[in-house]
């Protein structure tokens, strides 16, 4: 098998692999404060066949200029994939010409790619007799519509021999509010898995107690609107922001809830396609406590009295997070709690570690109270070795993780014989 990394190779970002130069999976951007980063050096050659793990844009990101490139193959994705990916290329092409960089593909690209969709469940064969494939998705446990990826191929580069190949995506293990976490290891598919491709983000840690992180959280909340403040929580459009809300639905809290922003249309598709999240009654009624913020007008109007605000962007750089801010960051009373990841010199890193934010070129030092908490959508140290030794492939191959994880999980591997470990367009040969 050949096994090419165009991206996510030692970094988090731009996955994409091509394998025997026909098949590819994933297709994603890097974003950064620059121009985003696309897949090395890719070239159309003969690709038949796309599989997309999930929507985040360092996984689909690409597809548009992929498609400009020449891509015209179908896509493999779960229905709500493609739903979410369509959310997002429409709003990352729109950022992309905020930040003033001319994309070189355009609308009809995006349009082009989600026209090549073809739905997969989770739990069953596909076969594809015209190139010889079957492949079966399985519940990653990462955001709606998650999935790892097992194909099974003739595989040229050696010798015709029938062949399987897994690929893990993004994984979380642990079960969340809106998420079952994953259970695939033991299914008998996996076994004499020939090569496994699996995500390391968070290779070097375990994540802290998450029943204890979520009590501190809805803890705080209460104190805050105790002492008369109001609560500002940015949060992920995808999968956090209705990870937050169902979270908030388990206390009676006596103030509305407000969701605003890029979630609201990811909160209806977990409405209408429940079956991507684990409880849809529990998530149907979660959200009926929950009001939808359309516009400024609206804005200014429910910060005059206490609230409890779910909004975009989840690293404070974008979207109504920057209007809300205004009105919450010189009340000590107030609380901004961050609900993820927050990259170098974003807004909320800005804010954790030197206690002010950047709003339309102007200094917000926040006097309102500021604390960050973990609920990553990723599997930790310990969850991640488990998978692995459950599956046992012949091969592991590590990618979507930053180097100084990377090392800390093969320490901790000493068990799997063959490890690998490409850089950025190596080509693995098994
Ligand atoms: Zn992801
Ligand atoms: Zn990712």
């Amino acid at each position: 098998m050949k096994i090419q990394f165009l991206g996510s190779a030692q970094e988090v970002g731009r996955s994409c692999i091509v394998v025997n130069d026909w098949m590819l999976f994933d297709a994603g951007i890097k974003i950064g404060k620059g121009a985003s980063e696309h897949p090395q050096d890719f070239s159309e050659k003969d690709i038949k066949a796309v599989f997309i793990s999930h929507a985040h844009l360092d996984h689909t990101g690409a597809l548009p200029l992929l498609n400009h490139m020449g891509l015209r193959c179908v896509i493999y994705a779960t229905k709500m994939t493609r739903a979410i990916t369509k959310i997002l290329l429409a709003d990352s092409i729109h950022i992309e010409e905020i930040k003033g960089q001319h994309p070189a593909y355009t609308e009809e690209n995006i349009n082009n790619i989600l026209s090549y969709f073809s739905y997969t469940d989770f739990n069953r064969w596909y076969e594809e007799k015209s190139i010889n494939m079957r492949y079966k998705f399985y519940n990653a446990g990462h955001i709606p519509g998650s999935a790892s990826i097992l194909v099974e191929f003739d595989d040229s580069n050696k010798g015709g021999q029938r062949r399987k190949i897994f690929y893990t995506g993004d994984i979380n293990a642990t079960d969340t509010n809106l998420m079952q976490g994953l259970t695939y290891q033991k299914d008998k598919d996996l076994r004499n898995v020939d090569v496994m491709i699996s995500e390391t983000t968070y290779g070097g840690r375990d994540h802290p107690n998450r029943e204890e992180q979520e009590n501190e959280f809805l803890k705080i909340i209460s104190y805050t609107l105790n002492n008369h403040g109001s609560v500002l929580i940015p949060a992920f459009a995808v999968g956090r922001s209705q990870e937050i809300l169902l979270m908030l639905a388990k206390k009676n809290f006596n103030v509305p809830i407000y969701l605003d922003g890029m979630g609201k249309k990811v909160t209806d598709l977990c409405l209408n396609q429940n079956k991507f999240v684990r409880d849809g009654k529990a998530f149907r009624k979660a959200i009926d406590k929950v009001e939808y913020i359309k516009d400024h007008k609206q804005r200014k109007r429910i910060v005059q009295s206490q609230a409890i605000i779910v909004t975009t962007s989840g690293m404070m750089d974008g979207g109504p997070i920057m209007d809300y801010i205004k009105y919450f960051y010189h009340d000590k009373n107030n609380a901004i709690l961050l609900t993820g990841y927050q990259a170098e010199e974003s807004n909320g890193r800005r804010l954790l570690e030197h206690g002010y934010v950047e709003v339309d070129n102007k200094t917000y030092d926040v006097k309102a109270f500021v604390k960050k908490f973990d609920f990553s959508a990723h599997s930790g140290q310990k969850e991640l070795i488990e998978m692995i030794k459950g599956i046992n492939p012949k091969h592991l191959i590590l990618n979507h993780g930053d180097p100084e994880e990377m090392n800390e999980f093969i320490l901790k591997l000493k068990s799997v014989k063959e490890i690998h470990v490409p850089v950025l367009g190596e080509v693995v040969r098994v």
